[in-house]
């Protein structure tokens, strides 16, 4: 297909409907394949089922908005539902609130700007600071930089843990918040969320766990006995969690919850205008205009899976990385970096250099990230791949020979 790159302007005379849909299918071919398995990241799958559930409620709710709930009321118990349903998942008692946003990103810069608003408005703190692990996801500096919050990075020791005393020492007056991770995507690994949130009480500033990644995958894993260290709303000192219902919590694409403990903070969310002629302007969220339909459908993929569906779903992950990681572990010259709690995790080598492994996987189909510091490779390990564990390691030996 030749793909139009000049300048494009809207059709002088409208395409019929049958010839564009032939158009995105040919488009779509140029994309990485992702039904066979050989990408780790971007998308999340569980069942062909649940992924026609979904584009069926998105498409009974396509063309409502969330943005006045009384002229949509399903919506607002939807995304009141879903709040809830992932507040009960992630230890909230019934003083947890929370809000339906479009992705992780807003969720935390979203969580940022409340820390900024309480800050100013409670704290009289004029240049509010946040301290952050190395790991944390960039989404926070890019709230800092909105917000202009000056942000406090901790470098990691070499196993790629979170010292508790440097948080500690960088703790001053204007600190309004601290972040830590459960899991962090670099490593998948969960921060000692524990130690950091009592820090936070101690000093009476706020607590937020990025669990966009590990929100709907580490609650199943405990459950199913694995060993998964504290990170949720029922830790004392959590003030507020983050997690990606479009990551695995398999909802649509374009879906995130972010939840305070209590109404305390989250009174600090809202936006407010109210001497417009177009009426009064509130909002908890930062978008405006809100798609009703993937609310919809991620309402309706959490109900479908439960969590009889979740568990079967996180132990057919979790035993599908284990294959992956035990695999890795024993190519000689490559390793997995850390001690990855989930189903997320990075390999490199001390001997060769990562990035020309992922060029010859991708020769032969399989889409790797590279990240850096150091040099690796990343995995997000959903449970469709169970069955390409063993072509992935037999590629990966032949890339490692090349
Ligand atoms: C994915 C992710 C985010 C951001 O989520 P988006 O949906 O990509 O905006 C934040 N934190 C972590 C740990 C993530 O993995």
């Amino acid at each position: 297909m030749t793909r139009q790159r000049k300048k494009v302007r809207i059709p002088e005379k409208g395409i019929p409907s049958k010839e564009l849909l032939q158009n995105l299918s040919d488009f779509r071919d140029e994309d990485v394949n992702w039904k066979s398995g050989k990408a780790f990241g971007y998308v999340y799958h569980a069942t062909d089922e649940i992924k026609e559930l979904i584009r069926d409620s998105y498409d009974m709710f396509s063309s409502t908005n969330a943005l006045n709930p009384m002229a949509f009321p399903s919506l607002k118990q939807f995304e009141a539902e879903i709040a809830s349903m992932t507040a009960d998942m992630l230890g909230g008692d019934t003083n947890a609130v929370g809000n339906v946003t479009s992705c992780g990103t807003e969720s935390v810069i979203l969580a940022v700007k409340t820390y900024w608003d309480w800050a100013h408005n409670k704290k009289g703190i004029k240049n509010p600071e946040m301290i952050v692990p190395e790991s944390i996801h960039p989404s926070f500096n890019k709230g800092a930089h909105y917000f202009n919050v000056k942000t406090i990075t901790i470098p990691l020791d070499d196993n790629f843990k979170l010292n508790v005393s440097d948080v500690e020492n960088a703790i001053n007056k204007n600190t309004m918040l601290i972040v830590g991770s459960a899991c962090d995507y670099p490593r998948g690994m969960v921060d000692p969320i524990e130690k950091l949130a009592a820090l936070a009480k101690d000093h009476k500033i706020g607590f937020h766990t990025d669990s966009c990644l590990g929100g709907f995958m580490l609650p199943w894993l405990k459950k199913l006995g694995y060993d998964i260290p504290e990170f949720d709303l029922s830790v004392d000192g959590v003030t507020s969690i983050s997690a990606d219902s479009h990551k695995y919590g398999y909802g649509a694409k374009g879906t995130s919850v972010l939840l305070f403990k209590d109404k305390s903070f989250q009174k600090h969310q809202y936006f407010c205008h109210l001497p417009w002629p177009g009426g009064v302007y509130a909002h908890p969220t930062m978008t405006g205009t809100r798609p009703g339909g993937v609310i919809a459908a991620t309402w309706a993929a959490m109900r479908h899976i439960g969590e009889d569906g979740y568990l079967s779903l996180a132990k057919k992950a979790m035993e599908t990385t284990q294959r992956l990681k035990d695999g890795i572990n024993a190519i000689p010259e490559m390793h997995v970096l850390g001690k990855p709690d989930m189903t997320v995790f990075s390999f490199g080598s001390d001997t060769l250099n990562p990035y020309i492994i992922a060029d010859a996987m991708q020769k032969r189909g399989w889409v790797l990230d590279r990240l850096q510091y150091p040099a690796c490779l990343h995995v997000i390990v959903n449970p469709f791949h169970e069955t390409v564990v063993d072509e992935f390691l037999t590629t990966l030996k032949e890339a490692v020979e090349e």
